[in-house]
């Protein structure tokens, strides 16, 4: 199999209790399957990325190995889709061992097979699931909602419940609180524990 390597759009080091426990570096990866309105990232997904190995990302991540280490953290894979690079996160765990903490933002709208091999691999989920209703993660994001909550039940059937956070935002012009409650009964009905309900701020 080829070395699989990561469409690297940015690194931003030293982030504290922002997307995993510790010290976090956010590996920021282009790519992603959904078109969200309110997509904060929407220019740069598109940018022209730059594809390194798992030893180069290594590399250039190894300078916080210590702060890694001393705080529980490590890297936080996100930017886009980072579900779409499992097999590259699986190859990256090879190359860095157990000792750091690897994080995952995703909205879980990838293929099953992606979640399982994620799921040996990382170990935090960070999971943007935005809504169970259909028709307003249609509207919302261009894409399905079943495969996301489909994919957040096998999730929890793979790791302990402590490792997936779970966000379920409130979406000016898309949903309302009531669509809100509605969608974390239905996460905490998959097995979430740990599930927060925050506000998107559209600037
Ligand atoms: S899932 Fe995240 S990265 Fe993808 S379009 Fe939506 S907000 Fe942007």
């Amino acid at each position: 199999m080829p070395e699989p390597t990561y469409p690297l759009l940015l690194i931003d080091r030293l982030r504290m209790e922002t997307d995993g426990d510790g010290v976090t570096t956010l590996v920021a990866g282009a790519g992603c399957p959904l078109k969200c309105r309110y997509c904060l990232n929407k220019s740069v997904l598109t940018r022209s990325p730059e594809p390194v190995t798992a030893r180069e990302l290594y590399d250039r991540l190894k300078i916080d190995d210590l702060y890694f280490l001393a705080t529980g953290g490590g890297p936080t894979f996100g930017g886009g889709e980072s579900l779409l690079h499992a097999d590259f996160i699986a190859r990256f765990r090879e190359v860095c061992g157990p000792g750091w903490r690897i994080y995952a933002e995703t909205s879980l709208n990838v293929a099953p097979e992606a979640v399982r091999t994620a799921a040996k691999c990382v170990d935090g989920f960070i999971v943007d699931i935005k809504t169970a209703d259909a028709d307003i993660y249609r509207a919302y994001t261009g894409g399905e909602a079943a495969p996301a909550l489909s994919n957040l039940g096998l999730l929890l059937s793979l790791v302990p419940p402590e490792r997936v956070r779970v966000r379920v935002p409130l979406i000016p012009g898309y949903n309302d609180e009531a669509d809100r409650l509605k969608t974390e009964k239905t996460v905490r009905a998959l097995g979430a524990e740990n599930v927060e309900l925050f506000d998107y701020v559209i600037r």
